[in-house]
């Protein structure tokens, strides 16, 4: 809808500088302008303009989510850790991390936690990716996984959190739900004591944003999961909408 509102604001402006023959400019910064909020909108996947994302859970459960995995160093301590407070989590892995290490997405699968796709390769151009290389991309990760543990992903978070309208076109193509999250933990650029600022701050109902392939996260969660453990009711991410 704000899209299209945008569109529609668009041709107004060029409209009117056509019939008032405004200078050459005028044109160049209301197109410049309108592409430069297009491509802000991608980076905020908690808006919902592109994707229609999950980014609650629809109880009073929290939902921890893990990216970018499997790692072979990082993973199985956060595995272990999980195991350790009975907590189930979702992870969101990458097609071509589950070729390298096929065991540990069949312990992940084994210890009773949700597999999603977060594409085959995570690449860092992926974001700019026509609707067909979007769909490849999932179809390639939603293979992968499925030749390790026999099932496919419902769910599938973008990589680096961008959304397009190929994005959503090659979602719809494929059946998977888009999830986001409530809260970002940044464990892939803070320091653990600000990590651990952020996750004190969850609340019944988020979705938490983490990585599996970053050492902090599991210095974080040492420190985090004792004190939290038995407060909230951790459970995967629900596909139910709120
Ligand atoms: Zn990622």
């Amino acid at each position: 809808m704000i899209v299209w509102s945008l569109r529609f604001l668009l041709f107004c402006v060029l409209a009117a500088a056509f019939v008032y023959d405004w200078p050459w400019y005028s044109y160049a910064i209301a197109i410049a302008l309108y592409i430069g909020v297009m491509v802000s909108f991608s980076f905020r996947i908690e808006w919902r303009i592109y994707l229609d994302s999950l980014l609650k859970q629809p109880d009073d459960s929290v939902a921890l989510t893990f990216d970018d995995g499997p790692h072979p160093e990082t993973t199985p301590a956060i595995l272990d850790l999980l195991q350790h407070y009975n907590i189930k989590a979702t992870f969101f892995l990458i097609g071509e991390k589950c070729e390298q290490y096929p065991e540990l997405v069949r312990r992940i699968m084994a210890d009773g936690h949700q597999i999603a796709n977060h594409s085959a390769t995570h690449a860092y151009s992926i974001s700019l990716s026509s609707r067909r290389a979007w769909r490849d991309e999932i179809e390639r990760c939603q293979r992968q996984i499925m030749t390790i543990v026999g099932t496919a992903p419902l769910l599938f978070r973008p990589p680096y959190g961008v959304t397009t309208p190929n994005l959503s076109k090659a979602l719809a193509d494929t059946g998977l739900t888009p999830v986001g999250w409530s809260l970002h933990s940044h464990d892939w650029t803070s320091s653990v004591s600000g990590v651990l600022k952020r996750l004190n701050t969850v609340d019944q109902g988020d979705i938490v944003l983490l990585h599996d392939s970053c050492p902090n996260t599991v210095e974080a969660l040492t420190s985090w999961l004792p004190a939290v453990s038995k407060d909230f009711d951790f459970k995967p991410v629900v596909t139910t909408r709120v």
